[in-house]
């Protein structure tokens, strides 16, 4: 357990996905999204400096345990079994899941038509576990980049993608629009947090105030507007 009273330090590395639009992803050669305007205002009120680290999704836990990390924002679900491994943040983005098929597609309008259906998703992510979890018979496709998930429905390797609803909708509205659209109903909603490496409790409580600062400031929603806004 971390000393509540320990003081902040001046910087701390910060792990983000190489890719989950809109939240993170290269632009121009920098890091750009949701999740890098949030921890870089939750930084300047917080009074610390980010060092960015980009790894793969299935990395960023295992990081903070080692050490490697001390905070990560990829829109990170919070789960009970990823909270004994790393701590939280107040919940930041309300997010959930949907369903993403070949546009000339006619066979797949919602979530029972998924089963026994080849099924693209990320290694290490929510959506992974609610395929095996329930969807009968279907076989999750995981793969490490989010890019090569759309891509192997794309191309017809798999039958859907099943991912975070925000991913699905902005990849498509970029990338995807003439080969790509989403089906069927929101599925499990689910709250981003934060994660922050155990023992930095002056850490969590800086970051939740930060955060609702934030919210009341107006900064927040600017930073929504920014990326979610029509
Ligand atoms: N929200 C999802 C999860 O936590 C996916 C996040 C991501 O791919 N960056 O599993």
């Amino acid at each position: 357990g971390g000393d509540a009273e320990a003081p902040l330090e001046d910087s701390y590395v910060v792990a983000t996905d190489t890719s989950f639009v809109p939240f993170e992803f290269k632009e121009d050669g920098e890091y750009v999204g949701f999740d890098i305007d949030l921890i870089n205002a939750v930084a300047d009120e917080a009074g610390f400096k980010v060092d960015l680290k980009t790894t793969n999704f299935d990395g960023m836990i295992p990081g903070l345990q080692t050490g490697t990390f001390d905070i990560a924002i990829a829109g990170m679900t919070i789960k009970p079994e990823r909270a004994e491994k790393v701590d939280f943040s107040d919940p930041y983005y309300k997010s959930g899941l949907r369903i993403g098929v070949p546009i000339d597609n006619e066979d797949i309008t919602s979530v029972e038509d998924l089963e026994g259906k080849n099924i693209a998703t990320r290694l290490g992510s929510t959506s992974a576990d609610y395929i095996n979890n329930n969807i009968e018979g279907a076989k999750a496709q995981t793969f490490e980049q989010l890019d090569q998930a759309y891509l192997a429905v794309q191309n017809g390797t798999s039958d859907a993608i099943l991912y975070d609803a925000p991913n699905v909708a902005y990849y498509i509205k970029t990338k995807g629009e003439d080969s790509l659209k989403m089906v069927g109903e929101l599925l499990e909603a689910q709250d981003y947090g934060i994660a922050i490496a155990q023992g930095n409790e002056s850490l969590v409580k800086a970051i939740d105030k930060a955060l609702s600062t934030l919210k009341e400031n107006g900064k927040y929603d600017e930073i929504y507007q920014k990326w979610f806004g029509e």
